[in-house]
């Protein structure tokens, strides 16, 4: 491909994405395929000669978009949004086209110094402490600000950044014993409402964790926590961290932050805050009520790309002291790597390379404004409300936890059964997407408010399809 052949492919495809957006609604939000269905479509072996643009460009539909679940869809409920303004494909659009590696500040000083930007308006306007700022901002902070992959890959690392700094502090009290040892007396903690992300995170750095039951609203209390710590140093272990949760993944619910803060400061633990999805609320004032106690936490990590409008990977992760995360990685870097000037983002991640990715998310929050982050955000919470409303009134269902956020969780009453079979056929009936969850040994449905412009009209649309669907299925059961 020559550069004529990428603008006239590139217009093209601009077009074709309008248009893909503006029909949207007349597809089905899942696809009917079964793994495997995608061999017979296209060739078994890679081309020896190359194609033309044109050609691939033709097999958009047939190929791909005919069965595709379409994330952007009106009727698409499931998981948590997928960031996708247009203002974010532009962003990527840029990136992609430099083409940049921004593995240290040397390498590409403006993709560093505009993350490092981009982190500290994003900890302000959320209401983030001073403490996660840059000194660029806030000269007396010790933090910093990055953009990560993912929350997965956030909460791991401060994991690892945790538990570095636990064994720099029990080699001075046990300074003849061996690391393994020192590591194998440490504990974690976590609500079992958090992410698997966790837990993933546990077994890959081989960190003992301990999945704490939460409240009937989700969340841990202090009780919890400070029970679990009392039991585990009887047993001779030391425990070192806790990843809390704002807005779980099931049910949005929520730790108490002040409560596990005090906990966490009384026994010397790292105290991490996963809000990937409801951290982007915090924008709006009246949801600042949630954040009561962030002043306890360490970390924090909101990805971007779920509430923010900004695609894929953009996961903001905040570290109180930068030398907890940056020490223990420096020092060994290959030759090229090594860079005279401070900061070097890539010690604060796996990876050696780093792709552009402040910059969609620097045209995102200038093309809406914070005003235009908080209206996106209150929408979807007045939506979800509206959502409960409908719930509430229809003595068949009940809601499950507290609709704080942009999601709500609900059931049939009584049999786990009747609520998985009424998913199912909505489901099956592809007129809606929606995905469960657990909630205390309750199977729930999870409503989770995904399409940017979603309206009153869409929510009284999934309304009348989930209330013909349950019809169908209990008399079923009144047969
Ligand atoms: N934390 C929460 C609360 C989530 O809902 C999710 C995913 O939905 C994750 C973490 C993991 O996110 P990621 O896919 O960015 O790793």
């Amino acid at each position: 491909m020559d550069a004529s052949k990428f603008k006239r492919c590139g217009y093209e495809l601009v077009d074709w994405s309008i248009k893909y957006m503006e029909t949207l609604d007349d597809r089905k939000p899942l696809p009917d395929v079964q793994p495997g269905w995608l061999w017979d479509v296209v060739p078994k072996e890679a081309p020896e000669k190359g194609e033309a643009f044109e050609r691939i460009m033709r097999d958009l539909e047939p190929v791909v978009l005919h069965r595709m679940a379409h994330w952007q869809h009106r009727q698409f409920f499931s998981y948590f949004p997928a960031g996708n303004a247009w203002s974010s494909i532009m962003g990527d659009i840029f990136s992609n086209a430099t083409g940049v590696n921004g593995t240290n500040w040397g390498s590409c000083p403006v993709c560093t110094e505009l993350e490092i930007i981009v982190c500290d308006w994003c900890c302000k306007f959320l209401g983030m402490p001073k403490f996660f700022l840059s000194q660029y901002s806030c000269p007396e902070s010790e933090g910093a600000g990055i953009i990560q992959h993912s929350a997965s890959e956030a909460i791991f690392y401060s994991m690892m950044w945790a538990r570095e700094d636990a064994v720099r502090k029990l080699r001075q009290r046990f300074p003849n014993k061996p690391r393994a040892i020192l590591l194998n007396m440490l504990i974690a903690y976590c609500n079992n409402e958090c992410h698997s992300c966790v837990e993933r995170g546990s077994l890959m750095g081989a960190i003992r964790l301990r999945k704490l039951e939460p409240d009937n609203e989700g969340g841990i209390k202090a009780d919890t926590l400070r029970n679990a710590i009392k039991q585990d140093m009887e047993s001779g272990l030391i425990p070192f961290y806790h990843c809390a949760i704002i807005g779980s993944t099931g049910i949005t619910s929520a730790d108490d932050l002040m409560e596990v803060g005090e906990i966490c400061e009384q026994y010397d633990m790292w105290l991490h805050c996963d809000a990937a999805y409801a951290g982007s609320s915090f924008a709006c004032q009246e949801m600042r009520h949630c954040m009561q106690g962030y002043e306890y936490v360490w970390s924090t990590n909101v990805n971007t790309n779920k509430w923010m409008m900004c695609n894929f990977e953009a996961s903001l992760h905040w570290v109180r002291y930068k030398s907890k995360a940056v020490d223990p990685m420096t020092g060994w870097e290959e030759e090229v790597y090594k860079t005279p000037y401070p900061p070097d983002l890539k010690h604060y991640a796996v990876p050696a390379t780093r792709r552009f990715r402040a910059y969609k998310l620097w045209c995102v929050i200038r093309n809406y404004g914070v005003e235009g982050i908080r209206r996106y955000c209150r929408n979807h919470i007045n939506l979800a409300k509206l959502f409960e409303k409908y719930v509430k009134r229809d003595d068949r269902f009940e809601v499950c936890g507290p609709v704080r956020f942009g999601l709500c969780a609900f059931r049939l009453k009584g049999l786990n059964e009747a609520t998985s079979r009424l998913l199912d056929a909505l489901n099956f009936s592809r007129r809606i997407h929606m995905v469960p969850s657990h909630f205390h040994e309750k199977v729930v449905i999870r409503f989770a408010l995904c399409a940017e412009y979603a309206n009153e009209e869409d929510i009284d649309v999934a309304w009348r399809v989930i209330d013909e669907f349950a019809s169908v299925i209990l008399r079923e059961y009144e047969k």
